[in-house]
């Protein structure tokens, strides 16, 4: 690492022990860097605590009830799946409290210095933890990432949002999922394939508006064939108590449909980024809120540094992650031009079926290359599904450019995409055409094959 400035207590000052503050801090010490670390938390933020991992887990606990119903469709002599949710929970749990120790032991062998506090700056390189102790640093960086947003409509403190969804002990009986993002499709999944009843409010004409639209649409066909009933294009105006334990959603129209037992709000994330003290030393934020940073990750000012959900950049762990990494490669470890492309990266909804998807949708690209855009697509059913006569489809798309068709976007709706995108994500990114995929040996029988084999 460069030449050590001696006037300040560490190198660098991490404010958020998630998943891209971890990631920061760890690779900054293993250039040499003298770190403090401050999380108030558990390790591992959003992801590993009210985030990808338990949503994962749900998620598994979701697709095996779906396939022990379909085995028993196929002869298998089983009851109806009925999940003991507080078992589950211990086996989810312990699986969470696993993580938080080996981060805790990797911190440890890392020699970074873990203050369990909330930190707020003083100036630009003296971060103060609340309970009064400050710490100076050549670098700071911002990774306090984000908290759900609930809508500014009345009765919104009767709905629940995505962290009180992780402290749920059983599937309530009908539920109202607010949103049409990717927590509202997840959730709505799982507690559907759980045992709920299941409607979707959605303010907008579709669900998932960043994903190309045939896949999104498909989606919510294949929602409808699990019992889920999404509402589209009639924002939600309140929330009302109908008695000790009933909600009422009332939509812009005035339509008041069901009662439910749980409204979910899934309507988006706001950066905590509001008791920094970022006003007070110059720090740039949006409109929304969040941390403006540079292709760098660089703030309005050199020495402070932001990553992961409270910048304005795409709100995944791995981007997080690669953001931190590449950032303290070029801080502390030599590599001046080091920092992350954000261009194609790959994304997966875990909805049931999953959805996946990388590079440009096919309006993206006709808006970008017009007549040059050339789409495959294929529609089929997966062999169990099918065994199974269950009304499941998957839909691939590949969306190509130019006489050579370079491959630019690749989306995947359908069971087993979560796993298969990666590798094709991969391939991608080196720029393949579609003659790459036809040259390539499908592996029979496998939903993969499709993609090599689309016509
Ligand atoms: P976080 O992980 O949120 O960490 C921020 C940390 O900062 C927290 O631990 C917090 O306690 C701490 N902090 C806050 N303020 C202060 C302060 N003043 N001082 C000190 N510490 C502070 N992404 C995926 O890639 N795949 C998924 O499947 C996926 N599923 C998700 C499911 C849900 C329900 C949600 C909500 C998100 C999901 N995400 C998923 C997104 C992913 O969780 C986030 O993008 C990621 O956690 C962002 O990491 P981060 O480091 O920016 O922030
Ligand atoms: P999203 O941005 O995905 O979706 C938010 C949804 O809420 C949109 O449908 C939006 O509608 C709607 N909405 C926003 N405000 C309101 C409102 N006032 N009233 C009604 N609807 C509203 O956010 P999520 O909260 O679902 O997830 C946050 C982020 O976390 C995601 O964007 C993603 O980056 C990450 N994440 C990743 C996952 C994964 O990788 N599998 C899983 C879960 C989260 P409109 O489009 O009209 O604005």
């Amino acid at each position: 690492m460069s030449a050590r400035q001696p006037d300040y207590d560490y190198d660098l000052v991490v404010i958020g022990g998630g998943s891209g503050g971890l990631a920061g801090a760890f690779r900054a010490a293993s250039h040499g860097a003298r770190v403090a670390l401050l999380e108030p938390g558990e390790f591992g933020g959003t992801c590993v605590n009210v985030g990808c991992v338990p949503k994962k887990a749900m998620w598994l606990a979701a697709e095996l009830s779906q396939r022990i119903d379909m085995a028993s469709r196929l002869g298998f002599d089983l009851p109806p799946p009925k999940l003991d949710w507080r078992e589950f929970i211990v086996h989810r749990q312990r699986y969470i409290a696993g993580i938080h120790d080996s981060y805790r032991k990797r911190l440890d062998a890392a020699g970074i210095v873990h203050m369990p506090c909330r930190g707020h700056f003083v100036d630009a390189h003296t971060v103060e933890t609340h309970q009064g102790l400050r710490v100076s640093a050549a670098h700071v960086l911002i990774a306090t990432g984000g908290k759900p947003r609930r809508p500014d409509i009345p009765g919104a403190e009767l709905g629940l949002v995505s962290d009180d969804f992780f402290s749920l002990c059983d599937a309530p009986g009908r539920v109202a999922i607010v949103g049409g993002g990717y927590i509202a499709v997840e959730l709505a999944g799982v507690l559907q394939a759980l045992g709920s009843k299941v409607e979707v409010f959605v303010r907008g004409s579709r669900l998932l508006d960043s994903f190309d639209v045939e896949l999104s649409d498909e989606l919510a066909e294949n929602l409808r064939q699990h019992g889920i009933h999404c509402h589209f294009a009639d924002p939600v105006a309140a929330i009302e108590q109908v008695d000790e334990k009933r909600l009422r959603v009332v939509e812009h129209s005035g339509r008041a449909g069901e009662l439910f037992d749980s409204v979910i709000f899934a309507t988006g994330r706001v950066p905590n980024s509001d008791r920094l003290g970022l006003d007070d030393i110059g720090v740039s934020v949006d409109g929304g809120g969040f941390v403006v940073v540079d292709a760098l990750q660089d703030t309005s000012l050199a020495n402070v540094h932001a990553v992961g959900d409270v910048s304005s950049r795409l709100a995944l762990t791995p981007v997080a992650i690669a953001a931190a990494r590449r950032l303290m490669d070029r801080l502390f470890g030599g590599q001046p031009e080091a920092r992350l492309d954000y261009r194609d990266i790959a994304t997966v909804v875990f909805s049931h079926p999953p959805l996946g998807m990388v590079g440009l949708c096919e309006a993206e690209a006709r808006e970008r290359h017009g007549d040059a855009v050339k789409v495959y697509t294929t529609r089929f059913r997966p062999m169990l599904h099918a065994l199974a006569d269950s009304p499941q489809r998957s839909l691939f798309k590949l969306v190509c450019v130019g006489e050579e068709e370079r491959v630019v976007g690749i989306h995947l709706l359908g069971e087993g995409v979560d796993e298969m995108l990666q590798g094709f994500a991969v391939a991608l990114k080196k720029g393949i055409t579609k003659r790459d995929l036809d040259d390539t040996m499908a592996i029979h029988p496998t939903s993969a094959e499709e993609v090599v084999l689309m016509r």
